[in-house]
């Protein structure tokens, strides 16, 4: 059993032992029938309010929103996306870095405005951010026009956290201590019809040291395999075309089942269903990537050859500080050996700059590695210390100013190598799944090369939603260009 003590849940002590809670179906059968008495509440008032779901943060936090609307649909409620027209608004939060605490608290108090116009409006603020108990008591005191605050563990009851905060006295803070459970059967309401996220696993166990992840997420616990292809079926019934299974560390799924089942076999498993569709994860945690992963990846045909593997740094001493399980040198050899199954494989990574104690000679191993990898694309980011996790309390003599240049160098090298993965597309074919509409009217659609890779396309708004070949006519950093043609590719 590992321990980690923190400071942010008053010093609680995680067992990694934790038993994985599946709530019965009635618990989510009864929060649908508060869902339809709210809605009648509103009926006898003669209104239809509208409701306005704000997203922060990660594709898990996209998803759950997902869940809020389904609800809130249940709840009788129609959608705006203008904050003074809203009658219900719930802000879905991040707490990975404070410049997203910082966006969102900002944009709090600018609800001041819309709430004095209309002052019946109900303000919810769920997710990550509030399940901090510094933040929930910082919304407690200094953001009285919030109602109603819940964490990520108390959203399948949030039908009934609705009716508390409509027609109770007393605000509403739902921000328990639990590891989480697992729910099924919740109402959702998709944002697309062509992309789906698709949970297979909540949690994290790994502790990251400058990571708040696990502990307002709760443990890794995964949802049965039959639950979760029988609703990638659904999903392909309906239409779906690119489904991205989600988890913080997808690797370790299985692990807290009854049964022998890992993530290549799950893998396995949702691409024999029947149907044209692509199937993508994240996150891969590399330490736990296995070679039977990348086997099964490039054996199932619908699997995207993509990979999502966050190596965070290129130096062993700050891997090491970080918690995370693997050198440069075990995490290159994993690099290669996904390669050697998949040639083709399109790369991606995160990268935290400045990590305390971070030198100069630490990131030139980063650089050296980001060189030796070169990764499709990359998200970088600057360490910020989030409170209660154990980097936060280590020393840091790097200025930020410092940090900045890092990052700068290291943007440059991110950008320079895409920009050069990306222009080797230009004058090829390629299959494409149309997936959206662009503003942009010389190229009026988006769409996703088989590894990922964004296209914006020329072409017919009757193709959203299919397979189409595309060539490739230009690049930039960020993305491919072209038109759609009638050839094979
Ligand atoms: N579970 C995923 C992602 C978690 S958060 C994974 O392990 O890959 C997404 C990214 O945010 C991380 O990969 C990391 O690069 C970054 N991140 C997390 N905590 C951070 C912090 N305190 N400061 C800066 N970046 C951070
Ligand atoms: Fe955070 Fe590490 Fe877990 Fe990812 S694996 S969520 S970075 S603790």
């Amino acid at each position: 059993m590992i321990q980690c003590e923190t400071t942010l849940k008053k010093e609680r002590t995680y067992d990694m032992s934790y038993e994985r809670i599946e709530l019965p179906r009635e618990r989510i059968e009864a929060q649908e029938a508060i869902a339809r008495r709210v809605a009648a509440r509103f009926q006898a008032e003669g209104k239809q309010p509208l409701a306005l779901v704000d997203t922060y943060g990660c594709q898990q936090n996209e998803s759950d929103s997902e869940r809020i609307r389904g609800y809130l649909a249940e709840m009788g409620c129609g959608f705006t996306d203008d904050e003074f027209a809203a009658d219900i608004i719930v802000i879905n939060t991040c707490a990975v870095r404070e410049h997203a605490e910082q966006r969102i608290l900002g944009n709090v108090g600018a609800l001041n405005h819309t709430k004095k116009a209309k002052p019946g409006q109900l303000i919810a603020l769920c997710g990550c951010m509030v399940q901090q108990p510094h933040m929930a008591e910082r919304i407690k005191k200094s953001y009285p026009i919030v109602r109603l605050v819940f964490g990520p563990h108390e959203l399948w009851r949030f039908p009934e956290l609705m009716e508390q905060a409509l027609t109770g006295k007393k605000r509403v803070f739902a921000v328990d201590a639990s590891d989480g459970t697992v729910t099924e059967g919740e109402p959702r309401s998709r944002d697309g019809q062509v992309k789906a996220w698709l949970s297979i696993m909540y949690g994290c166990n790994n502790f990251c040291t400058y990571c708040v992840v696990p502990y307002v997420r709760g443990r890794e616990r995964s949802r049965r395999p039959e639950e979760i292809v029988s609703e990638a079926r659904r999903l392909v019934e309906a239409g779906y075309k690119d489904i991205t299974l989600l988890g913080q560390n997808v690797n370790s799924y299985g692990k807290d089942l009854d049964r022998e089942m890992d993530f290549a076999d799950l893998l396995r498993q949702i691409s024999e269903i029947p149907g044209r569709f692509v199937l993508r994860f994240m996150t891969s945690h590399p330490k736990d990537a296995t070679e039977k992963l990348f086997r099964t990846m490039a054996e199932c045909e619908k699997c995207a050859h993509h990979i999502h593997l966050p190596v965070q740094s290129g130096s062993d001493r700050i891997l090491k500080a970080m918690n995370r399980g693997y050198t440069a040198k075990s995490y290159l050899e994993k690099v290669a050996l996904a390669r050697s199954y998949m040639p083709d494989l399109c790369l991606t990574t995160d990268i935290i700059v400045g990590f305390p104690g971070e030198t100069e000679a630490d990131f030139d191993d980063t650089l050296r590695l980001v060189e030796t990898v070169g990764y499709d694309s990359m998200f970088t980011f600057i360490y910020s210390p989030r409170v209660g996790t154990p980097a936060a309390k280590l020393p840091d003599g790097v200025t930020r100013a410092e940090k900045q240049v890092r990052f700068d160098r290291l943007l440059d090298a991110a950008n320079r190598i895409s920009g050069e993965k990306h222009a080797a597309f230009v004058g090829r074919t390629l299959e494409v799944l149309v997936d959206g509409e662009n503003r942009d009217e010389s190229y009026p659609l988006t769409s996703r090369t088989g590894t990922g890779r964004l296209v914006h396309l020329r072409g017919d708004r009757e193709t959203i939603g299919s397979f189409v070949h595309a060539k490739i006519t230009g690049s930039t950093t960020w993305a491919l260009f072209g038109e759609t043609v009638q050839e094979e590719a």
